[in-house]
């Protein structure tokens, strides 16, 4: 036990639970600051977006609050980490910085360069798992790559898994006699004023690491019917834990071990529990792939897609972003995205296809848009995703696959009930017509209060043209 104070510096990673780093510091028996930096700069293109930066605040003082509950102190300082961090070793007079790792390549150079600046004027700096089920070097190939085909990643990561046991919050955490001093949270205007476009965000999610188990808990009862829910737009079907995730308000490890149980409680596994931990697996596969491939967000890793002749069309672009397409469904997906910050895999997959095929957009504009309005935006979830629908990813479709909108519609949303909620200019359309309204006649749609061009968007290109166009372009980019 000695005074020097250790200082716990989180990231995303807002939890008392199963927290490897803050149990290790707690256990040294010296003071604990637990700290948050608000570092803009570092991050360049990455730095969080309007949705994160909502969440981030939401999620911050919950965490201030439930550590306060055990005696914790969390110390907000904003700046770029590389100044910030030793300033406060330095005006606390701490011994030693302990954290959680973070895999995304500007976090990973900074914790190495950080590490060279503390260790040489002697401060441990003591690096700690939890945001992974495994760590990326753990689950390689022969030739000790990152996998690029999900099956194997899949057989080689649970073989050999050994998932950490569940970690309490610490009973106290004991604050220095004098700790620094903090920044006002509020001071930091992560919230947004004028337009505030939060409400519906307000009103879909609870951040914080209480209402991430109590999502959790919830989830566990819809669990036996996930494998076929989960592809449905018109329910509730999946659990919603991703922007908890993403924030490290739970851990996947939690996750993990609420499958494990279920499938106890059952006596062995069944398909729904397999298919969520699959998922699950699939969050540690984007993971692998970014830290084997660091330009993963910028560059398409097949690396022949740099020649693919795409448009660059702002007013396509902006009647995407806005749910303006003339595709109810996939007009439906951007505005569940507007609203809630959030939208259904599902959605996710149609929406992206659509952008990047039938709209000739590059993949990376629609990332981008991701990453500003996804409550959960996770740069290894989302580059790899993204990349997966373009077909120049890991494992990915190929791109001559071209979502039919209509059809996909039609299977998922069978009742147009999706449809009906986020694009209510439609809600009165029969199920017959919900998915295009074009082909119903124009005394027909007025009579359910539809103009087409007035009240609801001719579409903006036509599918079977636009296909064409694309399976064109991936043509010439093969030629080239
Ligand atoms: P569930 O079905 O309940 O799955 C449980 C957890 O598994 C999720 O919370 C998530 O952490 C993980 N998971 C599920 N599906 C995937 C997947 N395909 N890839 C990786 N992990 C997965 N997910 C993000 O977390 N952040 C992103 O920024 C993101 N961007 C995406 C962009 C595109 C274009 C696409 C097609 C998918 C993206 N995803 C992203 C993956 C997926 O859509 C979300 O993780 C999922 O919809 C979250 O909902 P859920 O928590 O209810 O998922």
């Amino acid at each position: 036990m000695g005074d020097a104070p250790v200082i716990v510096w989180f990231r995303n990673d807002f939890r008392l639970r199963d927290h490897p780093a803050l149990k290790a510091a707690v256990a040294t028996g010296s003071p604990v600051i637990p700290l948050y930096i608000l570092d803009e700069e570092t991050p360049g293109p990455w730095a969080p977006g309007g949705a994160s930066r909502w969440w981030l605040a939401k999620s911050l003082a919950a965490f201030a609050h439930t550590s306060a509950t055990c005696g914790g102190q969390l110390i907000l300082r904003r700046g770029a980490v590389l100044r910030e961090l030793p300033r406060i070793v330095e005006e606390s007079g701490a011994t030693a910085v302990y954290f959680t790792r973070s895999y995304e390549p500007w976090a990973v150079a900074l914790e190495n360069e950080l590490k060279s600046r503390l260790e040489t004027s002697g401060v441990a700096f003591k690096r700690y798992g939890g945001r992974l089920l495994r760590e990326p070097e753990e689950v390689r190939t022969h030739t000790n790559g990152a996998y690029q085909v999900f099956t194997p990643f899949w057989r080689a990561f649970v073989n050999g898994l050994d998932v950490p046991r569940a970690l309490a919050a610490p009973e106290q955490i004991a604050s220095p006699s004098q700790p620094p001093k903090s920044d006002d949270l509020r001071d930091w205007e992560l919230l947004p004023v004028k337009p505030d476009w939060s409400g519906g965000l307000a009103e879909a999610w609870q951040p914080g690491e209480s209402g991430a188990h109590a999502r959790l808990a919830g989830f566990k009862s819809q669990l036996a019917g996930y494998k076929e829910d989960r592809n449905r737009l018109d329910a509730t079907g999946t659990s919603r834990l991703s922007p908890h995730l993403a924030f490290g308000e739970i851990s996947p490890a939690a996750c993990w071990r609420a499958a494990t149980g279920a499938a106890r409680g059952k006596g062995g596994l069944d398909q729904s529990i397999e298919t969520f931990m699959r998922e699950l697996a699939w969050r540690e596969f984007s993971y692998s792939l970014l830290v084997q491939f660091p330009r993963l967000p910028e560059a398409p890793l097949k690396s022949e897609f740099a020649d693919m002749p795409w448009l660059d069309d702002p007013a396509q672009l902006a009647a995407w972003q806005r749910g303006k397409t003339g595709y109810p469904v996939v007009d439906a997906g951007m505005r569940e995205l507007w609203a809630t910050g959030y939208m259904h895999n599902r959605a996710r997959m149609i929406t992206a296809s659509f952008l990047i095929k039938h709209l000739l957009i590059p993949w990376s504009r629609g990332e981008a848009w991701f990453w500003d309005t996804l409550v959960d935006a996770d740069l290894a979830n989302n580059s790899a995703s993204w990349q997966w629908v373009a077909g120049c990813g890991a494992d990915a479709a190929p791109y001559f696959r071209i979502f039919n909108p209509i059809l996909q519609g039609q299977k998922f949303d069978p009742h147009g009930n999706y449809v009906r909620r986020w694009v209510p200019e439609l809600a009165q359309l029969p199920d017959a017509v919900i998915h295009a309204p074009w082909t119903a006649k124009a005394h027909e749609l007025a009579q359910y209060g539809v103009v087409l061009g007035t009240t609801y968007p001719f579409p903006i290109v036509d599918h079977g043209r636009a296909r064409a166009r694309a399976l064109d372009a991936y043509k010439k980019m093969k030629a080239t």
